[in-house]
């Protein structure tokens, strides 16, 4: 398996070097050159596979050049840093299908991708007797996961990005109270999309790419994604009553990290009618799948912050699939995006992703609204953003069809949210007790990409 640019400028790589690369030199997203078909036959197999051996037939599908026996091993210690024993179960309540993807040991759904994203960098450069920087941007969530996943570990730096206290204070606690060597959390008096944007700069600077090093550990990574295709799978199987049953999934939205795995797993060939794509406040993607229009706004700040976003950076992989695999076409929207903050879609492109997607826009007060309605129901806390995603699919529960609900962190990791809504505090996991008590490390800077890069090259290893 081969991998390609969203705007076709590099040769195929292969899996080692895309997870490697993160993003393409040329500045796209990397992705396989073709999607693998999974036919029901197939899908009957992998059925009541536990969900090890699941990941392990999926991802193998697309990392051919990693031995089995070595993968398996990757993808057997990364899990069994889950606290469940199924890993992401799924449970019905309130008629609606909860996919919990937080029990890993940063709480929120992230984990499952950067534990094994963690695993894989060291093993591929324990092979290649290379070191790695990694540099990356948070919104809270992804930071926790990332340091989580490579505290300590030999050959790797990190260098994390969030917004100065724009993060919950637990999500800020996550990472700032991991004081191992080689992590360095930088906080950034600017938004996401400020820290984002400085990530980017940097990885297309392709002299200060190679000379430090950089990794990338945001949702572009083709990893991430790629491990996150597997729940889908997971909690198909567990909900559709025969192979072949159509599901809908609701996916709470910032990047489309997240809802793009959905939509591969979709092409791959699980029986997805359509995603349901839930977003705050920060609308730009309900505005694109609802009226075409995809337009840069200002980014306000929500109950839901890891979902507070504006340029969603894994857009792009679905475009490339929107223009009909044409790179050109990727490339010229870009170019214009950059000077117009717009993009313009055909009327045939708006009918495919309307086929592809339902999509709503929840705000503040139907997300408190929904926390408490589900409590006072079913006795069930959400944590606000998958409030919005449970919210979305509530709204859009008619047709008979199973809605599968991906909670994607868990209640007491955004407790001021769930505090306002039901008035109690969620029961702390082991792993928050007495957080607020240990000791912090962090260095605090302005969004000004030349103090970061200075930071990065003094601490670089
Ligand atoms: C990151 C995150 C999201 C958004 O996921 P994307 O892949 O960026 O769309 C939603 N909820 C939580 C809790 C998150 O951490």
């Amino acid at each position: 398996m081969k991998y390609i640019s969203t705007r076709g400028g590099i040769e195929p790589v292969s899996f080692k070097e895309a997870v490697m690369m993160g993003l393409a030199t040329d500045g796209g997203l990397l992705l396989p050159q073709s999607i693998p078909h999974v036919d029901l036959q197939t899908l009957e197999e992998w059925r009541s596979l536990p969900y090890r051996e699941l990941a392990f037939r999926i991802i193998s599908l697309f990392s051919d050049d990693i031995p089995a026996v070595d993968l398996k091993q990757l993808i057997d210690r990364s899990y069994d840093a889950f606290q469940h024993p199924q890993v992401t179960p799924t449970v019905h309540v309130g008629g609606v299908h909860i996919l919990e993807l937080f029990h890993g040991p940063t709480l929120a759904f992230k984990d499952v991708a950067l534990q094994l994203l963690g695993n894989l960098f060291e093993y591929l450069l324990q092979e290649s007797g290379c070191k790695m920087n990694i540099v990356g941007a948070t919104s809270g969530d992804t930071g926790s996961a990332a340091i989580c996943g490579v505290r300590g570990r030999k050959n790797i730096a990190i260098f994390i990005l969030h917004p100065h206290g724009k993060t919950s204070p637990v999500q800020a606690l996550q990472m700032t109270t991991v004081l191992d060597d080689n992590v360095h959390n930088v906080a950034v008096n600017g938004t996401f999309d400020d820290c984002q944007n400085m990530v980017k700069a940097m990885f297309n600077d392709l002299l200060f790419k190679e000379k430090y090093s950089l990794g990338a550990v945001n949702s572009i990574n083709w990893a991430r994604v790629l491990a996150q295709v597997v729940y889908y799978f997971h909690a198909y199987f567990h909900v559709a009553d025969k192979i072949g049953t159509d599901v809908i999934f609701s996916v709470p939205t910032g990047n489309f990290g997240d809802i793009f795995a959905g939509y591969v797993a979709k092409r791959m060939g699980l029986p997805i009618k359509r995603l349901i794509l839930a977003t705050n406040e920060n609308n730009i993607l309900t505005r694109f799948v609802n009226e075409g229009d995809y337009s840069l706004g200002e980014v306000v700040p929500t109950l839901s912050p890891s979902m507070d976003i504006q340029v969603a950076s894994n857009f792009e992989r679905y475009l490339y699939y929107l223009f009909g695999e044409n790179p050109a076409r990727v490339r010229d929207t870009f170019r214009s995006f950059a000077q117009t903050g717009r993009m313009e879609f055909s009327d045939g492109e708006k009918k495919t992703v309307s086929g592809d997607f339902l999509s709503q826009s929840v705000n503040r007060e139907e997300t408190l609204e929904t926390i408490k309605t589900f409590d006072n129901r079913n006795g069930y806390l959400l944590d606000p953003h998958t409030a919005v995603g449970v919210r979305a699919a509530l709204d859009h529960l008619d047709s008979g069809i199973p809605v599968i609900c991906l909670a994607t962190a868990h209640p007491a990791k955004f407790d001021e949210a769930v505090i306002i809504a039901t008035g109690r505090k969620p029961e702390k996991p082991a792993s928050l007790e007495g957080i607020e008590k240990l000791p912090t490390r962090c260095k605090i800077l302005d969004a000004d990409l030349a103090e970061v890069r200075k930071f990065i090259e003094l601490n670089a290893i």
